[in-house]
């Protein structure tokens, strides 16, 4: 349908380090901080196993993790991978104003050129928070795609900004813009299912529990969605533990026995996506996904 391969992964790796214990856990604690720390050991290996498949991933990386290890955030780009913008703290968007919110993203911008030399188009915000300004921040930095919300499971699709969400009335859609959305899963996350944070998020299930729904999410992406892509979202501190890393090979290593699945970066597929699925005939092919205002019909109030 829409590339030619059946099914493409996307592979990615928040390279967080220390910024999701300072930003998002607010802790100085050394011993949070040096499990962020982890990390950054755990990348080198990580790029070691994506080699040996051939596998191009995308890295979304604070700012201050590219400052912290800029020679590490070089090796990625330099592997061929992608480095995506993911806040400059990993600071939660929305308890920001709209001001001090695009003054984040620009530091993470500023922190990823600087470091890199090239300027991010993608974008997944920080625990997948976004406020209701963030949508239009984006398109108006000129991100090709957010990696950040649930709308769909296999298939990529538009965002739209503008949307009422009110607990009183009828939900109200805004507009379907130029942002593409490769929508992701909590199941499909590493992170809530490997790690323990006291009081906070218990984790611990078994390699073997997280293969089996990994697995079964690949095969049915596979199985029913053509032209789809199957993302998958690790952290080099999480799944860089060793009886994980054996997991990901193993998954690796069934994902690649297919000959109708193809590896690549977020970036590379949501362009494809976008130049075979052009946003006004997108609008006009999903009604139900835009609300009725994005097709300018009337919806019952005389608006469009
Ligand atoms: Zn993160």
């Amino acid at each position: 349908m829409t590339t030619s391969a059946n099914l493409t992964c996307c592979i990615t790796f928040d390279f967080d380090a220390m910024s999701s214990w300072l930003g998002s856990a607010r802790s100085q604690n050394p011993s949070m901080i040096s499990r962020g720390q982890f990390g950054a050991v755990a990348v080198e290996r990580i790029l070691r196993l994506l080699d040996k498949y051939q596998v191009k991933a995308t890295f979304p990386t604070p700012g201050h993790t590219a400052f912290a290890y800029p020679d590490i955030v070089r090796r990625i780009a330099a592997a061929g991978h992608e480095i995506a913008h993911h806040g400059w703290v990993h600071e939660n968007p929305a308890k920001f104003t709209p001001h001090a919110e695009r003054d984040i993203l620009l530091r993470g911008i500023d922190a990823l050129e600087t470091v890199t030399g090239e300027r991010p188009l993608g974008y997944r915000s920080p625990a997948w928070d976004l406020s209701p300004a963030s949508i239009a921040l984006l398109a108006e930095m000129d991100f090709i795609y957010d990696t950040s919300c649930m709308g769909h499971d296999c298939y990529p699709y538009y965002l739209r900004e503008g949307d009422l969400a009110s607990f009183d009335e009828a939900y109200q859609f805004g507009t379907t813009i130029d942002l593409v959305e490769i929508p992701v899963s909590w199941g499909l996350d590493d992170f809530p299912l490997s790690e323990y944070v006291p009081g906070y998020m218990q984790g611990h299930c078994t390699p073997s529990q997280i293969e089996e729904l990994w697995r079964g999410d690949f095969d049915y992406a596979r199985q029913h969605a053509p032209g789809g892509v199957f993302t998958l979202t690790l952290h080099p501190q999480s799944i860089g533990r060793g009886n994980r890393m054996l997991m990901l090979e193993r998954l690796l290593d069934y994902f690649a026995s297919h000959e109708d699945v193809r590896f690549t970066t977020m970036l590379d597929y949501a362009r494809q996506w976008r130049d075979a699925n052009p946003l006004a005939e997108w609008i006009a092919s999903n009604p139900d996904l835009c609300g009725n205002r994005a097709l300018g019909q009337n919806n019952g109030d005389g608006a469009n």
